[in-house]
C-alpha cells in the first residue's frame, strides 16, 4: 500500500534520553498519569530509567508435557522454520512460517516520515529479541514416545510434513516427568509409562538436576521453563501447607499429597533460576510458589494460553461494551477431539478451565458503571465437549447478546473452527521470547540508587495467557488490544519513543 513505509533492519532512536552502549539501550523515560481524588484529576510524572541487555543468551527451553500437541508442534514448528523446510498438500508447495507469533509476524509503529505517513517495523527490530530458530528444546514427558511418533500422534502437522521432520526428531525422547493421577484425569493412565519414582523431594532433586544437566551439557546461557502439560485439578491452599515459601518447601520435603506436580516444576525451576510460564489454568502459582519466585527474584508468568475463542471474547466484549451496548449473555461451546479434550472432560480438570475462560470480560464490565450496577455481571457460560472424532481441530461455538438502543436485542453468533495446538504454538513461542527479553531488564526511578530486575510477576504478558497473574493490588486487564498496546508502547519505552496515542494531531493541525 503507498505511503506506508517499513523498516528492515534495527532501528536506532535518536535523543538525548537513549544512549546505545555495546552491551546496553538505556532509555530515560518519562511516564506519565494522573491521580484522582474525588472529582480532582492531578496528572503526574514519573522519571524512569530503563536498561536493556543488548546480547541475547544463548536460550534453551524447558517443556513440560514435551510429547503432547502443543510440545511437538511447537518443536516440530522452530525445527522447520531452522531447516526452511517446504513440503506439499494438495493445494501446493508450503513454507514454513510463524503466523500467529507477535514477535515474528507483528509490527509496531514507529513514527512518520517526512511525509507524515507512518512508518511500521518489526518488533525484533526495535528491541533485541531471541531468533526463535536459536532456541534449545527438550523437555519431559510422563510419555516415553519420542517427538516424532509424538508428532504424528498428535495429527496436527500435514502429512509430508510429518514424513520430512520425523528424521530429525526421532531421537529426541522425553526425560521421566512427575505423574500424579489425582491431578489430572484418569483417562490420562495409559500414557504415563516416563516416570520419575521416589518421594516429592526426590522428585525435586531429578527435576533440579535435568535443568542443570541441560544447560551445562549444550552450554545454555539461560532456561526457561514452560508448563504445557495437561491441565491439572486445583491444589488446596491449605495455611502450614503451601501458604508460604518456607511451609511449601517443607510440605515438599515431608512428601505431601497436595502439592500437584506443576507446583514441583515450579519450585525445580525457580531454585535453578530459571524462569517458569505456566501453560494451562490450574493454580501452580499457589503463595508459596509466589513467594518464592520474590524470594529468588524469578520471573513467573501465567495461566493458560489465551489461543481462539477466548482472544474473541476478550476482543469482542471491549467492542460491544466500548460501543456503549449492553452485553447482557454469553454462551460458549467448545468440543474438540484431542487429548487436552479427553483429559478436560473430568469434572475436576474442566473447572480448572471453566473458571480461566470465566473472568476475561471483568474488566471491561467493571470499567462501565453506566450501564452495568456495581454487582451486575452478564450471565456468562461455558461448556467444553470431548467429540474424539474431530480429533485437534477444535469448535468454539458463541453468543452474545446484548441490549442496544430503546429496547432492542442484538444477538451474535460465531462458529469458528481452528486446529487448536496451531493457534497455541506461536503464542508459546512469544511467552518464551517476551520472557527472556523481560530478563534483560532492569529499570529504576530516576532517584534510586540501584536498578532492579522486572517485578518477578510478568503481567506484560497478558496479551498471552487467559487468566493473567499479576502483581498483588494490580488491576488484571483482559481486553486484547489494550494487553497488545501495553507491550508495544512497554518497548517503545525501552528505546525513549512516547507511547502510542493514535491523535495523529499533524494531519488535524491547520
Ligand atoms: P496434550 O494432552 O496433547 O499434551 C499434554 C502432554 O502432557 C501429554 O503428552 C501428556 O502425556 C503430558 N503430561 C501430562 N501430565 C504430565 C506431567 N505431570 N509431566 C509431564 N508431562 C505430562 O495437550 P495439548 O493440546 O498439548 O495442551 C497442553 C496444555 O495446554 C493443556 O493443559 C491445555 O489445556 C493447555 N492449553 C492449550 C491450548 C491450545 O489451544 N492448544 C490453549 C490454552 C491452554
Amino acid at each position: 500500500m503507498s505511503g506506508i513505509g517499513f523498516v528492515g533492519e534495527p532501528i536506532i532512536v535518536d535523543s538525548g534520553n537513549v544512549e546505545y552502549s555495546k552491551d546496553e539501550i538505556i532509555s530515560r523515560y518519562e511516564y506519565r498519569e494522573a491521580r484522582v481524588v474525588g472529582n480532582r484529576v492531578t496528572p503526574l510524572n514519573e522519571n524512569l530509567i530503563f536498561k536493556t541487555q543488548r546480547h541475547v543468551p544463548k536460550t534453551g527451553v524447558l517443556l513440560v508435557g514435551w510429547g503432547g500437541n502443543n510440545g511437538t508442534t511447537l518443536t516440530a514448528g522452530i525445527l522447520a522454520n531452522k531447516l526452511k523446510t517446504t513440503w506439499m498438500t494438495k493445494e501446493g508447495e508450503h513454507h514454513s512460517n510463524f503466523l500467529g507469533s507477535i514477535c515474528r509476524s507483528v509490527t509496531m509503529r514507529v513514527g512518520i516520515d517526512h511525509n507524515l505517513q507512518p512508518v511500521y517495523a518489526p518488533l525484533f527490530n526495535v528491541i533485541p529479541i531471541l531468533d526463535p530458530v536459536d532456541l534449545e528444546i527438550w523437555g519431559w514427558d510422563i510419555s516415553s514416545m519420542n517427538i516424532a511418533d509424538a508428532m504424528n500422534r498428535a495429527k496436527v502437522l500435514d502429512y509430508d510434513l510429518q514424513r520430512k521432520l520425523y528424521p530429525e526428531l526421532k531421537d529426541m525422547v522425553p526425560w521421566p516427568s512427575v505423574y500424579s493421577e489425582d491431578f489430572i484425569a484418569a483417562n490420562q493412565c495409559d500414557r504415563a509409562d516416563n516416570i520419575i519414582r521416589g518421594n516429592k523431594q526426590e522428585q525435586l532433586d531429578t527435576l533440579r538436576q535435568n535443568i542443570r544437566d541441560f544447560k551445562q551439557q549444550r552450554g545454555i546461557e539461560k532456561v526457561i521453563v514452560l508448563w504445557t502439560a495437561n491441565t491439572e485439578r486445583y491444589a488446596e491452599i491449605r495455611a502450614g501447607l503451601n501458604d508460604t515459601a518456607d511451609n511449601l518447601l517443607g510440605s515438599i520435603e515431608a512428601n505431601e499429597a497436595e502439592i500437584a506436580p506443576s507446583t514441583l516444576f515450579a519450585v525445580a525451576s525457580i531454585l535453578e533460576g530459571c524462569t517458569y510460564i505456566n501453560g494451562s489454568p490450574q493454580n501452580t502459582f499457589i503463595p508459596g510458589v509466589i513467594e518464592l519466585a520474590e524470594r529468588h527474584q524469578i520471573l513467573i508468568a501465567g495461566d493458560d494460553f489465551k489461543t481462539g475463542q477466548t482472544k474473541i471474547k476478550t476482543v469482542l466484549s471491549d467492542f460491544l461494551i466500548n460501543s456503549g451496548l449492553k452485553l447482557c449473555s454469553i454462551v460458549s461451546y467448545n468440543h474438540l477431539g484431542n487429548n487436552d479434550g479427553k483429559n478436560l472432560s473430568a469434572p475436576k480438570t474442566f473447572r480448572s478451565k471453566e473458571i480461566s475462560k470465566s473472568g476475561v470480560i471483568d474488566d471491561v464490565i467493571c470499567a462501565n458503571r453506566l450501564i452495568y450496577g456495581e454487582n451486575e455481571h452478564p450471565d456468562h457460560c461455558v461448556v467444553i465437549k470431548y467429540v474424539p472424532y474431530v480429533g485437534d481441530s477444535k469448535r468454539a461455538m458463541d453468543e452474545y447478546t446484548s441490549e442496544i438502543f430503546m429496547g432492542g436485542r442484538n444477538t451474535i453468533v460465531l462458529h469458528n473452527t481452528c486446529e487448536d495446538s496451531l493457534l497455541a504454538a506461536p503464542i508459546i513461542m512469544d511467552l518464551i521470547l517476551l520472557a527472556e527479553l523481560c530478563t534483560r531488564i532492569q529499570i529504576k526511578r530516576v532517584e534510586d540508587e540501584e536498578f532492579s530486575r522486572m517485578h518477578p510477576i510478568l503481567s506484560i504478558l497478558s496479551f498471552l495467557l487467559k487468566s493473567p497473574q499479576v502483581p498483588e493490588g494490580s488491576p488484571v486487564v483482559h481486553s486484547l488490544f489494550n494487553q497488545r498496546y501495553s507491550i508495544t508502547n512497554f518497548i517503545r519505552a525501552l528505546v525513549g519513543l512516547p507511547p502510542e496515542t493514535f491523535m495523529l494531531l499533524e494531519h488535524k493541525i491547520p
